[in-house]
């Protein structure tokens, strides 16, 4: 098993491409588990089930054939042989994944399944990141930070990242997907033994540095 670093947070905290930078600079692996979400989202918009609807959620698990690379150079999303890497940041599915998230039995077995990953990677460390990856994914993990930011510089981040949007649509649906998903798992408040980082006043480099730190003391 890895050395792993787990790192909560909520939409907009810059979470992944942190994590995803610091994994390249220390030479570890990273993994994304929200892709996992998102590509559950991404079969089951594909195969025409409502999730809104639990039971059809559950039943779509069996045939929900996933794959992430854990590469932080260039990692591909796939579901059976479709490439949805960028399929799944699309907003339609940024609308829905909290429904097929805040399922019990979607959420026991996406975690079997991110346990395998971390136990398989050959890297010396793996940085995952998630909401529930501190406190239920990997809760006895050396290295465990939530990291966060002011709600107003999450959603002008994530509008910068979505061309065309404005920050006020962006910071609206950012806000209803957080208070979804906050049902489900508090990864606003850091649990017991989780350092926090708030990357408000701190550019991209220096939150980088930030985790880096707190991973080297
Ligand atoms: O991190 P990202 O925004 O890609 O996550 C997409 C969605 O996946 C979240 O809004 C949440 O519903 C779900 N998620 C989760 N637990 C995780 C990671 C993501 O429930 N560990």
């Amino acid at each position: 098993t890895p050395f792993v670093v787990a790192v909560d947070g909520p939409a907009g905290s810059g979470k992944s491409s942190v994590s995803k930078e610091v994994a390249r600079r220390l030479g570890y692996g990273f993994l994304d588990t929200g892709a996992a979400y998102r590509a559950l989202a991404w079969h089951a918009e594909a195969s025409g089930i409502d999730t809104d609807d639990a039971a059809s959620v559950i039943s779509s698990l069996a045939s929900f054939d996933y794959r992430i690379g854990t590469d932080p150079a260039g990692y591909a999303v796939h579901v059976g042989e479709a490439d949805v890497t960028d399929a799944i940041r699309d907003p339609q599915i940024s609308a829905v994944v909290s429904r097929v998230a805040r399922v019990p039995e979607v959420r026991t077995h996406l975690i079997e399944l991110f346990r395998a990953i971390m136990a398989a990677d050959a890297a010396p460390g793996i940085v995952v990141e998630g909401r529930d990856i501190t406190t239920v994914v990997a809760p006895d993990a050396p290295v465990r930070i939530l990291l966060t930011a002011s709600e107003d510089v999450r959603a002008a981040r994530r509008s910068a990242e979505l061309v065309g949007s404005s920050t006020s649509d962006v910071g609206e649906q950012m806000r209803r997907r957080d208070a979804a998903d906050a049902k489900v798992v508090d990864f606003m408040t850091a649990a017991d033994g989780v350092t926090t980082v708030d990357s408000t006043e701190l550019d991209f480099d220096q939150t980088v540095e930030a985790v880096i730190g707190v991973i080297r003391s």
